[in-house]
């Protein structure tokens, strides 16, 4: 069994040094150069004075170079710290002074970077352009080092910041190579990779949905495409030109290639399989998609804690005809653990909605420089609260209801906001659609909506609603709705309900 980056490197180099490994449009690596290039980063990193447990991180969209210094970093126990390139600045500041990062990397198209962290951090750091990195790399010659070891960090990634701060997850080369290891054993077609496959990475590097994905491709010897952001056409090009045959997507990036033109005119007879996960995705999105790719769909439950994926639904139960585990993320892999507990973290009977909490060897280190929020999140017998809301049913399929903290308590009852919106979702003049409890003096908190119409329709806060009251029980119905342009997402496309609903509880919390 294979543990770490450097053996993951060495071995494919041995076994495969022609295949490619990684493109990002015309450069290209086979296993071969990958394994010089990486460890030609970690004798870079060494020379210029950086050790094991040390920090670098990242600024820039999805590149080769990025996963060049990360897997050579990696190698050598350099832990790589990836950084939403979609955030300001400030943002990206206060992330480099958390990391404590001794170099800290500006991707392709970013070379003011050091312009724009002058001034707002806090210890020296060098700061290098992409052309200066991939030129420390050429030059640099390979060293003999002693690779990290399977429990040693590699990766601090950062939560997507939904719900609270950004709070850095320090994974281990044991992490992250966990989710192939769970996934090979259960020998099912879906999670055996072929040989002739390819992997697209199309979200972004500093999302465990991103770098997850290279990862992946790497741990089963595959090409890795990369495409620097995600656009539906880079999407449609990757499948048609690349022969891309798995790719994992968010829900809100689905839309998006639902809603292009290109969408129903793409050849997709290569693509197996479409990952989807992240956020709640709405039934009747699930079932347009299910329609319109001709690829099986599989969806992830997990978190950047949890080194992404724990659960999966398979393709199997994607079956749009009114099948009822089309609402749950599916079974937890084996060797995870998945149970659901109350506020103590008591386990609670089957069927009953509680706290998911999980344990397995996803499980991150555990949050740097937070031993606070390390000690709330991880019990002393290896478990993480995930801070979902969800039950499992008679089949030990787990069924998510949404954030704990989301939860609206109306009259008593409890509403899910996920629930609503995926209720909601499927109005013709609804194109987007968020949920969240507003204080209310009756019912201590009302259910309220805020919808983007679909370009050209026209939404009717009372016909919204009795398309709801058709759909879920009436106390779950929104007692009101706005109208906006656009939803406040964060970089991973997920719904930003804590600004929707701050205004409103000004003076209350
Ligand atoms: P933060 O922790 O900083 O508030 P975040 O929780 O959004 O941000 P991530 O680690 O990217 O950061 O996301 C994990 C969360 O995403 C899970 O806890 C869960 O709420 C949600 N999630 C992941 N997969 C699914 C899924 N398949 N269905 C529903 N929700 C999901
Ligand atoms: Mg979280």
């Amino acid at each position: 069994d294979l543990f770490t980056f450097d053996e993951f490197l060495t071995h494919w180099a041995a076994e495969r040094p022609d295949r490619v490994a990684m493109r990002e449009e015309d450069r290209v690596y086979t296993y071969a150069s990958l394994d010089d290039h990486t460890a030609r980063a970690a004798s870079a990193l060494l020379a210029a004075g950086l050790q094991k447990g040390d920090r670098i991180a990242w600024i820039g969209k999805n590149s080769d170079l990025y996963f060049t210094l990360f897997f050579g970093a990696a190698r050598a126990g350099i832990v790589m710290a990836p950084i939403g390139w979609r955030l300001s600045p400030a943002e990206w500041a206060f992330i480099v002074n958390d990391t404590q990062a001794k170099m800290v990397f500006g991707g392709p198209g970013f070379d003011t970077l050091a312009h724009q962290l002058a001034g707002k951090l806090q210890h020296d750091p060098a700061i290098l352009t992409a052309a200066e990195a991939y030129a420390m790399i050429d030059a640099a010659p390979r060293v003999p080092f002693e690779p990290s070891g399977a429990n040693d960090a590699v990766l601090q990634l950062y939560t997507s910041g939904t719900t609270g701060n950004p709070k850095g997850a320090v994974l281990s080369n044991r992490n992250l190579f966990a989710l192939r290891k769970h996934s090979n054993s259960l020998d099912l077609p879906y999670t055996k990779w072929e040989d002739d496959e390819a992997v697209l990475v199309a979200m972004p590097c500093a999302h465990i949905g991103g770098t997850g994905l290279g990862i992946m491709a790497l741990a089963a010897g595959l090409p890795g495409i990369i495409l620097a952001e995600f656009n539906p056409d880079g999407v449609f090009d990757a499948v048609e030109k690349h022969g891309v045959t798995r790719f994992f997507i968010v829900p809100a990036a689905l839309q998006m290639l639902l809603m292009h033109p290109r969408c129903a005119s793409v050849d997709y007879s290569r693509l197996k399989y479409i990952l989807y996960g992240a956020a709640p995705i709405p039934l009747d999105l699930l079932r347009q998609c299910i329609k319109m790719f001709g690829a099986q769909f599989i969806q992830a439950y997990g978190m950047t804690e949890t080194t992404g994926t724990i659960s999966m639904l398979p393709p199997e139960d994607h079956d749009p005809e009114g099948n009822k585990r089309m609402r749950s993320a599916g079974k937890p892999l084996p060797g995870v653990e998945i149970r659901i507990v109350d506020g103590d973290g008591a386990p609670l009977p089957q069927g009953e909605v509680g706290e998911v909490v999980t344990r397995s060897s996803n499980n991150m280190l555990g949050y740097w420089n937070l031993p606070d929020a390390t000690a709330r999140t991880m019990t002393d017998d290896g478990w993480i609260r995930t801070g979902d809301a969800g039950y499992l049913d008679e089949d030990g399929y787990l069924y998510i209801h949404d954030r704990m903290k989301d939860m609206i308590i109306t009259g008593g009852e409890n509403v899910y906001p996920a629930e609503v919106e995926s209720a909601i979702f499927g109005h013709p003049a609804v194109q987007e659609v968020a949920v969240f409890g507003v204080p209310d003096q009756k019912w201590g908190e009302a259910v309220k909506a805020v919808v983007v119409a679909k370009p050209g329709a026209s939404v009717e806060e009372s016909d919204i609603i009795a398309w709801a009251r058709e759909r879920i029980a009436p106390f779950k119905c929104p007692r009101s709705i706005d109208v906006i342009d656009a939803l406040p997402r964060n970089a991973s496309g997920k719904i930003l309900r804590k600004d929707l609903r701050a205004p409103y509880w000004e003076g209350y919390e």
